[in-house]
């Protein structure tokens, strides 16, 4: 199979050794997999989100704050069998639910597993953690098999795209992928005990220099789907090492992010977590608090 999997559409035959931009093999590769405490707290909830960090990245990010996973390729080949084996783990660990992070590369493989998990037993929500550079097609390969849909949209302007992720398309395809995001599991649901069921929250890691695009992004997100999705606005962007562009090797201001926040409220957003105290230091734990309205 010629791997068409995102918007790179790089042909690459994967199963016979060729490669694509993401580097990946075909075979599944995990990193880590953990319960996790530090994602918004509809998704941690109190026991943790049984968090499955996959190798190689089809975006790149040149500030990629995972990149010893995403450059480096940390992490260890699993067969499908295995990939189910831990969900079953993390299920019986107490996860709240099954977190794939960055998982776009693997799409098939990984419906293929969970598959396999829900045969077995497997009752906790899906979660889909991705950049959305992401083809249509590819997301709808995960109907009825993912819960919870947490995309990124990083950028509007596809200036930022190109100069920090090399892609040219970034805005239209992550739009598009959370069109489809939104068609398959419709507005969001939270359960008795405060923890997400099904539903789309929409990621904006806020960059240093670029709070016209911010703002953009968040105008959009709410023009489009006022408060059928959940926007989290975050601040933790952190330099994890030096970058060629040197607005990248500083924090995000203060000043920037309430400004942000203040931008968001006025719009009239209210389904939205945002960040706040030491979220920006270098283990990137996000103090995640509520906005209002989940
Ligand atoms: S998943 Fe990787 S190989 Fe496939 S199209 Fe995207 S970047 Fe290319």
């Amino acid at each position: 199979m010629k791997c068409n999997l995102c918007p790179r559409n790089c042909n690459a035959d994967r199963e016979n050794g060729e490669l694509g931009y993401c580097m990946a093999p075909s075979d599944i590769v995990i990193a880590r997999y953990s319960l996790h405490m530090w994602e918004e707290p509809v998704i941690s909830g109190e026991h943790g989100s049984g968090t499955i960090f996959f190798s190689y990245c089809n975006m790149r990010c040149c500030f990629c704050q995972n990149y010893e996973i995403s450059e480096l390729h940390k992490g260890r080949v699993v067969s499908v069998e295995e990939f189910c084996d831990i969900c079953l783990e993390l299920q019986n660990n107490g996860a709240s639910n099954i977190n794939l992070v960055t998982p776009t590369h693997y799409v098939p493989y990984i419906v293929e597993g969970l598959r396999l998990a829900k045969k077995s037993g497997l009752k906790i929500p899906v979660v889909y953690n991705s950049s959305a550079y992401e083809n249509v097609d590819t997301i709808k390969m995960l109907e009825g098999i993912v819960d919870i849909y947490l995309p990124d949209l990083k950028y509007y302007d596809n200036s930022y795209g190109l100069k920090y992720s090399k892609c040219r398309d970034y805005f239209k395809n992550a739009s598009l992928a959370i069109e489809e995001m939104v068609s398959q599991v419709g507005s969001v649901e939270v359960d008795n005990d405060g923890m997400m069921k099904k539903g789309v929250i929409v990621r904006h890691l806020m960059l240093p220099g670029a709070i016209e695009d911010s703002k953009k992004i968040i105008k959009y997100l709410y023009d489009t789907y006022h408060d059928d999705i959940i926007i989290s606005i975050m601040n933790q962007y952190t330099p994890v090492r030096k970058l060629e562009y040197n607005e990248l090797n500083h924090k995000v201001k203060d000043s920037d992010y309430d400004e942000l926040i203040n931008y968001a409220y006025d719009l009239g957003v209210r389904n939205a977590f945002i960040q706040e105290g030491e979220t920006q230091d270098s283990s990137f734990i996000p103090d995640f608090n509520i906005f209002r309205g989940v």
